[in-house]
Formats: structure tokens, C-alpha cells, sequence
């Protein structure tokens, strides 16, 4: 199964993903965690992507393609992936295509988490106060303005990749405001009605 999860920074993207990792051993390809551990590594590609993530705006396209091409390559994506955080703008969507279509492969979902904006802020601060509480370091990004500019971003530059993947009949809306037990059984539900149409 090939499934991209889709929605703003806070949403539950990758809660979900790794619930789903869980249930169906495929494994989840989050551009996000692997560019903190770039950054943490100081490659040069973290040494790049850290002054952008750090203010809240996007990496280049070039980048995070080039990561996910070589990560989707590997021995445990053979039999598919949840992408989390991936793809950010149309251009990364085009070149997933591409790039899934070189290798004969197709997307089964994506499940859009829509939550409303004006509360993923008192979410967002409330994961910087329980990880401050239980002793993890705050992702710098989780700074209320920074955040502010990551929510900017997905308004911008990947709202758009929804109704691209609509017109392809790919798109799933779950409703993300519910408690997370809830989201999960709504996706299960998606998941589920996928196995009957095939
Ligand atoms: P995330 O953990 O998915 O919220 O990602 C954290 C940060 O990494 C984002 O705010 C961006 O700066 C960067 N990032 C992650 N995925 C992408 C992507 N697909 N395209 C561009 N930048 C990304």
C-alpha cells in the first residue's frame, strides 16, 4: 500500500503514520524526521535545509526529492510507504509521479487530515509544554511564530496538492479535530473500503 498523509504542521500526520506503520509493517517515509536527523548529523544537505526549517519556510524541491528517492529505493519500501510531510508543493507532487511511474508503481490513498487552523496553534503549544514537562528537547519549530510560518506555508505552497490528488480520485477527507482514536478508525475505515474495491 502507498499512502500519503496530508496536512498542516500539527495535524496528526505523523501520530497517524505511525499507528499505520504498526498495523500494516510498511514504513513511514517522513521528509520532516529525516531532515532533522540531516541537520543533527550535519550533513551537507542538513547543513542547507537548517537556517530554512529553523524560520519555518520550505526546503528546496531538489532536496527533498532527491531524499525521498533514495529512501522510497530502499529494501523495506519495496512493498510500500506512508508519506508524511511528503509531498509539500505541486512540483513534488509531479515528480512523485514521475517517480513512481518510472518504477511501475501507483499510490493507492491520500487521506487529507482537515483540522481547523485557528486551534492547531493551542495544539502546537500544548506539544512544546508536554515535552518541556517530560524532560525532550522543544522543536525549535514549535515556536508559536515559527509555527505561524509553517501554517503560511502549507496555506501557500501545499493546499494545493489537494484537489490535485481529488481530480484524481485519490482523496480521502478525514476529519482531524476528532480524538485520536478516532482519526485512526476513520482512516481504517478509508483503508478498509480500498480493500473492497480491489
Ligand atoms: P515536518 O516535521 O513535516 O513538519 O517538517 C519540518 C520542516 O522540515 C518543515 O517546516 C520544512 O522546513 C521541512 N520539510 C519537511 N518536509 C518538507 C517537504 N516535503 N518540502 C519542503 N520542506 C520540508
Amino acid at each position: 500500500m502507498r499512502l500519503i498523509l496530508v496536512g498542516p504542521p500539527g495535524a496528526g500526520k505523523g501520530t497517524q503514520a505511525a499507528y499505520l506503520v504498526e498495523k500494516y509493517g510498511i514504513p513511514q517515509l517522513s521528509t520532516g524526521d529525516m531532515l532533522r536527523a540531516a541537520v543533527a548529523a550535519q550533513t551537507p544537505i542538513g547543513l542547507k535545509a537548517k537556517e530554512v526549517m529553523d524560520a519555518g519556510g520550505l526546503v528546496s524541491d531538489e532536496i527533498v526529492v532527491g531524499i525521498i528517492r533514495d529512501r522510497a529505493a530502499e529494501d523495506d519500501a519495496r512493498n510500500g510507504f506512508i508519506l508524511d510531510g511528503f509531498p509539500r508543493t505541486l512540483a513534488q507532487a509531479e515528480a512523485l509521479d514521475e517517480m513512481l511511474a518510472e518504477s511501475g508503481q501507483k499510490l493507492d490513498a491520500v487521506i487529507e487530515l482537515r483540522v481547523d487552523h485557528g486551534k492547531l496553534v493551542e495544539r502546537i503549544l500544548k506539544r512544546a509544554d508536554e515535552a518541556k514537562a517530560a524532560g525532550l528537547p522543544v522543536r525549535k519549530d514549535d515556536d508559536p511564530e515559527v509555527f505561524k510560518q509553517r501554517l503560511e506555508a502549507f496555506n501557500r505552497d501545499t493546499a494545493v496538492i489537494v484537489p490535485y490528488y481529488e481530480k484524481k480520485g485519490l482523496l480521502s477527507v478525514v476529519d482531524g479535530m476528532q480524538p485520536i482514536g478516532d482519526v485512526t478508525g476513520s482512516i481504517e475505515s478509508v483503508l478498509q473500503g480500498l480493500d473492497e474495491k480491489v
